[in-house]
């Protein structure tokens, strides 16, 4: 049988303990082996990262440099245009044949705001969605028809996940971590030390960099 394999999509400007540590979690409660840290390419119309594209991949790696559960993949990066979550995995797909397990990790406030997402309603058909708690945001979606959307696709059984290709929302009940990027940045800008929030190899080259000052 194929292997459940999961991709992370983010800006990770910087990356930070409220993204590797749920998804050390979320991985022992569904039998996850590999996730795959997956800068994505901002596009032109919305607020840049304050980190180029290289360095944001530089911390990515120094951040699982001890911690073989993670990979990082930077085609988003490579490609001269954004891409959209529904176009990466529809090439995912493509790649991996039409039965491998394959699933997309998304925290709770980007669960809330999926349908806002770009042909949101193929990414199930390419992958289930893997979801981590975050503290601060609802668990309830926002309204009734989005709520049942959810329902319809919702799965308990971790099985299902190996099973099946795609399809399945699966709500993982991992630790909250109260840490956001923007937090960060505003720290390290009034030059806080932020030692508890990120892996030390990043903050050093954060440092290192001069970013986010
Ligand atoms: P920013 O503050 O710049 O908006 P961010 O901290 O939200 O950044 P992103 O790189 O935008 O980080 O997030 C990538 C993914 O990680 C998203 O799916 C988001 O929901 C999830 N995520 C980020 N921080 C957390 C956290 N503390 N707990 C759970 N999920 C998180």
């Amino acid at each position: 049988m194929t292997r459940l394999q999961a991709l992370f999509g983010g800006t990770f400007d910087p990356v930070h303990y409220g993204h590797l540590k749920p998804v050390e979690t979320l991985a022992e409660l569904v039998g996850l082996t590999r996730a795959i840290l997956m800068p994505n390419n901002v596009p032109p119309h919305r607020p840049q990262p304050e980190a180029s594209a290289a360095q944001r991949r530089t911390m990515l790696e120094l951040a699982i440099r001890d911690k073989p559960l993670f990979t990082v993949d930077d085609r988003e990066l490579r490609r001269d245009t954004p891409s959209w979550t529904s176009q990466t995995l529809q090439e995912w797909r493509e790649e991996q044949g039409p039965d491998a397990p394959l699933a997309f990790i998304i925290g709770q406030d980007s669960l809330l705001t999926f349908h806002t997402w770009h042909r949101y309603d193929t990414i199930l058909d390419h992958a289930h969605l893997l979801v981590c708690r975050r503290p601060g945001y609802p668990s309830i979606m926002p309204d009734p028809e989005k709520q049942a959307w959810l329902e319809r696709h919702l799965t308990h059984d971790p099985q299902d996940l190996h099973t099946l290709p795609a399809g399945k929302i699966y709500l993982a009940q991992t630790p909250w971590y109260a840490i956001s990027s923007t937090q960060i940045r505003e720290q390290l800008a009034r030059h806080q030390s932020c030692a508890d929030l990120l892996p030390e190899a990043v903050q050093d080259y954060i440092i290192q960099q001069g970013l986010y000052r």
